[in-house]
């Protein structure tokens, strides 16, 4: 396996690969979620390149940046594992300069959702990967359902900017208890943990609503956050998979999701129905 730190290494590996790369960016800190993106563009690929990169601009100030967990050796040695062809793992200076170009993600659905606790976050996540995918050239890159707005932010950049780049969402990989697995679980104490797990219960009821023949998203919003009372909400809201407000559930179409602060720990959630 090739750990790449420079953009001439990252260029030399790359061209070296003749044949389907598929292509999983990560800010590292890897888990079983990151390991099934990785199987996934392993199964479908003839090579595999995996990104660690903590990315500042997607960060607003006063966010995590500096508390975000960085485990570069246990990173290299799960990509290593998983038979991973090379891993690219920038520092901050070769990936940005100063007075730079600099992306804008859609004025309207980045503003919503995440965007509202986070504006800009999305410019900062939609850069990052532009510059990426021009690096790595992948032919498929394999993003988390997990975030579901930054998977559906990352589809419309692709189309809008005509990128020869197959966008791959792949399906939530949780704990047994059902609290979806992310980097950010790492700052949660045991009781936190445990109320955290109102985020994917509420989501099982919205589901449990929708099999017992419930369409109406207020009622199913309403009822989401009875289960949620023990941590802070920041949103719950059923859209469309363009992410446009919708009055009713239409099977197939919509997504549900739900971010909130567990302690001083924020986490998002989602289910695709
Ligand atoms: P991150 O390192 O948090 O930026 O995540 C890198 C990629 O892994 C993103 O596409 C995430 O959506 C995805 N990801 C994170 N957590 C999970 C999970 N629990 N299941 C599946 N994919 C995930």
């Amino acid at each position: 396996m090739v750990i790449a730190r420079t953009l001439h290494e990252l260029r030399e590996l790359r061209q070296k690969m003749n044949g389907t790369v598929g292509f999983v960016p990560t800010m590292g800190a890897l888990h079983e979620g990151h390991l099934s993106l990785i199987k996934r563009a392993k199964m479908e690929n003839e090579y595999v390149i995996v990104s660690t990169f903590v990315n500042p601009t997607q960060f607003l100030p006063g966010e995590d940046l500096d508390a975000y967990p960085r485990k570069e050796k246990a990173d290299l040695e799960i990509c290593r594992l998983a038979g991973v062809d090379g891993v690219f793992v920038p520092t901050e200076q070769v990936m940005y300069g100063e007075d730079e170009s600099y992306l804008c993600a859609p004025r309207i659905r980045s503003y919503t959702l995440e965007g509202i606790k986070r504006p800009g976050h999305f410019d900062g996540v939609l850069t990052v990967v532009m510059k990426l995918f021009n690096l790595v050239k992948p032919t498929k890159a394999y993003f988390g359902k997990k975030d579901a707005q930054q998977v559906m932010m990352i589809s419309q950049m692709v189309k809008d900017f005509f990128l020869d780049v197959e966008i791959v969402p792949c399906d939530t990989v949780r704990e047994k208890s059902g609290l979806a697995l992310s980097s950010r679980n790492a700052y949660l104490s045991a009781e936190e943990k445990e109320r955290a797990l109102a985020l994917s219960k509420s989501l099982h009821h919205a589901i449990k609503l929708i099999k017992n023949g419930e369409r109406d998203t207020d009622v199913i919003e309403s009822e989401m956050l009875k289960i949620l009372n023990d941590v802070d909400v920041e949103y719950v809201a059923i859209k469309d998979r363009l992410l446009n407000e919708v009055p009713s559930i239409t099977v197939g179409d919509t997504v549900i999701l739900v971010a909130a602060r567990v302690g001083s720990t924020r986490l998002i959630d989602n289910m695709w129905i």
